[in-house]
């Protein structure tokens, strides 16, 4: 069954979400279209394809504390307490999926685990793909589960699919209506396409070959790629210590792009080659994903293929080593 709300009353809507939430949704900030706290529908960028960077961040944030400690006759260790509730509105079935992967890699960890479960999930499907999409190769632009509401942009009003105890409660609210029709949900094609059934098999066939130096020699390790990537995770512990005896312990993002991340005891480089480095950043969403999760670490966002400074297309590799 489904609900439908006039877009009339989206400012409604933000509001009654903000009395429980913090609510989080695409904002322009400094030139980019990120995720970020609004209070009134106003703020809400609503004509976009996708945001630049994921809401990877809200669930894994650069910098994130750790622990603190201090020693004094004995060491006191404080850790970070629970997050906020918070709902995350307008997101796109590709970052709701990514989502789910990660939960499949990260769940059982604390700091990952403890945002998932105080935010609710509010998506939004799509009507039209960007130019560097490719979700439909992988299956990563359709929704079955992992959200609260899943809304549906109809022209006058979205109509809206339950997704959890929550969103069904939420529905008793007089803005919504159960709706009377059925709807017919627009399918998009995204222009990128390939058929990704044993991706991984011609990876691991392939990887010796030439095709990586083929495409991937411009790389010169910026790492913007794995930035904007909603399934790039790689981290770096840091010790910041404020006195001899007291500081903190942080977690930064770091990329398998990089050289310092293949740094091991004994100060040797195992992946010295800039092109070995994007050989595993593809390997392992692609083959090494495969292998230990039964998925594909990339829901194809494009975001990486937007964002690369030198013009490094991911998807004419894989549609070629396809
Ligand atoms: S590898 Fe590229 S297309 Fe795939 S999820 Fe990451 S940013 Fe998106
Ligand atoms: S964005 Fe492009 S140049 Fe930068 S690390 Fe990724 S592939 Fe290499």
């Amino acid at each position: 069954m489904y609900y439908v709300l006039k877009k009339k009353d989206l400012p409604k809507f933000v509001k009654l979400l903000n009395k429980d939430f913090e609510v989080i949704a695409p904002v322009k900030k400094n030139g980019s279209l990120i995720f970020d706290k609004v209070s009134s529908a106003d703020e809400i960028v609503k004509n976009y394809i996708n945001t630049d960077y994921p809401p990877k961040n809200l669930f894994l944030p650069d910098g994130e504390t750790i622990f603190e400690y201090k020693k004094s006759n004995n060491i006191k260790i404080k850790h970070p307490g629970k997050p906020k509730k918070r709902v995350i509105y307008r997101i796109r079935p590709c970052d709701v999926n990514a989502l789910l992967k990660l939960d499949k890699i990260l769940g059982g960890g604390f700091y990952y685990r403890t945002k998932r479960e105080n935010t609710k999930i509010i998506a939004i499907n799509c009507t039209k793909a960007g130019e560097n999409c490719f979700c439909t190769s992988l299956g990563d632009d359709q929704l079955k589960e992992g959200f609260d509401l899943l809304l549906t942009d109809v022209g006058k009003e979205f109509y809206i699919k339950i997704g959890s105890e929550w969103g069904k409660k939420l529905m008793k609210h007089k803005i919504f209506k159960r709706a009377e029709n059925s709807f017919k949900k627009t399918f998009f094609e995204c222009k990128r396409f390939f058929l990704a059934k044993d991706l991984d098999k011609k990876i691991e066939r392939n990887f010796n070959t030439k095709i990586w130096e083929k495409h991937f020699k411009k790389c010169f390790s910026c790492t913007a790629c794995s930035v904007v990537c909603p399934m790039c995770y790689c981290f770096d512990l840091v010790q910041v210590p404020k006195s001899e005896n007291e500081g903190k312990v942080k977690k930064f993002w770091s990329s398998c792009l990089l050289k310092e991340f293949s740094r091991v005891a004994g100060d040797f480089i195992f992946r010295d080659k800039r092109v070995n480095r994007v050989r595993q950043f593809l390997s392992h969403k692609f083959l090494y994903g495969k292998k230990h999760y039964d998925e594909f670490l990339c829901v194809g966002c494009g975001r990486c293929i937007s964002h690369c400074p030198v013009g490094i297309d991911y998807e004419k590799f894989l549609e070629e080593i396809k």
